[in-house]
């Protein structure tokens, strides 16, 4: 499928069941490494029988000592007279390590061949399926499976490789390229991640509707009604949900919008337009996991406060998407490190110019709002025009701080992080207002449209707004950050 259609169908798979969902993801990016660096014969072995759904397929890069920092990985492979290798180490939070819903699982795993060199350089990428072609089971065994916060129907193994003379693992591509081919999978799987969230946010804002509806609770403040009301009445829990909501449908705007520029990266004629997607692609894909997920959780949490007492209660459910969305900011490279990437490979490393080019295409969209001559635009007007010039004063500060004062830089990571996101997904609801007006005008599904420009003009009011505070916090707040003494903690 293209992916502008992938994920639209994978956010319902995960809003169903986050913990099952998770198993195709992880599988989905195997998949993708494989295609990206498998040989030929390990393609036809592991993919047709993955995509099916007959094979599931892992991710095993975490070590007790290697968790964001992959360079310090030392599960170590030993080559074979045959051409394979014998893999020996501990992998340690394996999702879908170990289960028995499929027949066999196929595991990459990160390790390092022996004299190769340190750090990343030397780490190389290898398949190693739980079962082998001959039907026998390989040297690798589920040694726990955690107890967890959250996801708890999703498996997560500690895997034991070699504990009986090695593990047969097969070498994907090319010795000491292993990090460079898990970005692939990587990159798959954090755009996943974000998604993960949409689809826990979207499950949260229907539960905390549903009790809204349902729940009485207090006479409404306007004396419209003589007796206590249902508790959607009250503007505060209004204001809740319009949160919920107008988060919910910005991310998946934004994550929508991501998927596109991936599809036309790969599919567009045009040589120049691929390669401005995919550097646009790349900008997107910190913002959609970083910010998607940390709004999944203000989200859920407040999917719980608007059931009050009943929401901190388990049988409610509401708890549990609270549980569950504290993984998707952890997993697939915490928040902080979304930051990071943010801050080094998508803004410093260009001196901007990706940045810069996502600041001018937000200022064509404020020139057709100001087109439009309706309150809604103008206000979303003024708001992203503000938000816009907040991110343009951030990344000149970054890329300036960036080779002076990297501190400086990066104290102001996961705050750039959030502003970025909050604008970038704020422009889809400026986007989405204008056509939204527009189908309005045409008299096409009014309701619906009518609902997306009040969802948009909430966004304008009350989300893009934190942008300008975030700047602030960005270009005048490195010294609040660094400069307590180590030992005052
Ligand atoms: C339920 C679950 C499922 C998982 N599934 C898998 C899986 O399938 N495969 C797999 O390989 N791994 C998996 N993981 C591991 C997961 O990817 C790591 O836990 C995660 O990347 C963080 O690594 P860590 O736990 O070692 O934390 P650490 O790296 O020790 O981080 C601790 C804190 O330090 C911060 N930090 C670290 N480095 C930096 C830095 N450079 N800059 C700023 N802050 C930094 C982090 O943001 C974090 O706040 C899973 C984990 C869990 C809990």
């Amino acid at each position: 499928l293209p992916k502008t259609i992938g994920a639209a169908c994978t956010e319902i798979l995960n809003s169903a069941n986050l913990s099952f969902a998770l198993c195709p993801l992880l599988t989905d990016g195997a998949i993708e490494a494989l295609l990206t660096a498998g040989s030929p014969q390990q393609q036809q072995q592991f993919i047709p029988k993955m995509v099916s759904g007959q094979w599931t397929g892992t991710m095993n890069l975490t070590e007790p000592q290697a968790g964001s920092d992959l360079s310090l990985v030392r599960t170590r492979a030993e080559p074979q007279p045959d051409g394979s290798f014998k893999i020996f180490g501990t992998k340690i939070f394996i999702t879908y390590g170990e289960h028995d819903m499929a027949d066999n699982i196929v595991h990459l795993v990160l390790a390092r061949v022996a004299g190769a060199p340190e750090g990343v350089k030397g780490i190389s990428l290898f398949v190693c399926p739980k079962v082998l072609a001959d039907g026998t089971h390989n040297d690798v065994h589920c040694v726990s499976i955690e107890h967890k916060l959250g996801i708890k129907a999703s498996p997560t193994a500690v895997l034991q490789y070699g504990d009986k003379g090695g593990a047969v693992g097969y070498l994907i591509g090319q010795e000491n390229r292993g990090l460079e081919y898990m970005f692939v999978m990587m990159n798959a799987a954090r755009f996943a991640v974000g998604v993960q969230g949409i689809a826990v946010a979207e499950r949260a804002y229907q539960k905390a509707v549903a009790y809204a509806r349902e729940r009485v609770q207090s006479r409404p403040v306007d004396g419209s009604l003589p007796r206590a009301a249902t508790i959607i009445h009250h503007p505060d829990v209004r204001r809740m949900l319009m949160t919920m909501r107008a988060y919910t449908e910005a991310c998946r705007a934004m994550a929508l919008v991501g998927a596109a520029a991936y599809d036309a990266a790969h599919a567009h004629p045009d040589a120049q337009s691929r390669q401005r997607n995919q550097a646009f692609y790349e900008f997107l894909v910190p913002l959609i996991k970083g910010f998607s997920t940390e709004m999944s959780l203000e989200v859920a949490s407040l999917g719980v406060q608007v059931h009050g007492g009943m929401g901190f209660i388990e049988e409610t459910g509401a708890a549990q998407h609270l549980r569950d969305a504290k993984i998707l900011t952890i997993y697939e490279g915490t928040t902080a490190i979304q930051a990071n990437d943010l801050v080094g490979r998508k803004t410093m490393r260009d001196g901007g110019t990706v940045a810069r080019a996502v600041a001018a295409q937000i200022e064509a969209t404020e020139g057709e709002l100001a087109g439009s001559g309706s309150e809604h635009a103008a206000v979303m007007l003024k708001r992203l025009r503000s938000a816009r010039q907040a991110f343009v004063d951030v990344v000149d500060y970054i890329v300036d701080k960036g080779r002076t004062d990297p501190n400086a830089a990066f104290a102001g990571s996961v705050p750039y992080l959030m502003l970025a996101g909050n604008l970038v997904a704020g422009w889809q609801m400026a986007r989405a207002l204008l056509a939204a007006e527009q189908r309005v005008a045409a008299g096409e599904q009014a309701e619906f449209m009518r609902a997306k420009i009040l969802t948009a003009r909430f966004y304008a009011d009350h989300i893009l707004t934190q942008v300008p505070g975030l700047r602030d916090s960005v270009v005048e707040g490195a010294a609040g950050v660094t400069g307590m003494a180590l030992e005052a903690f």
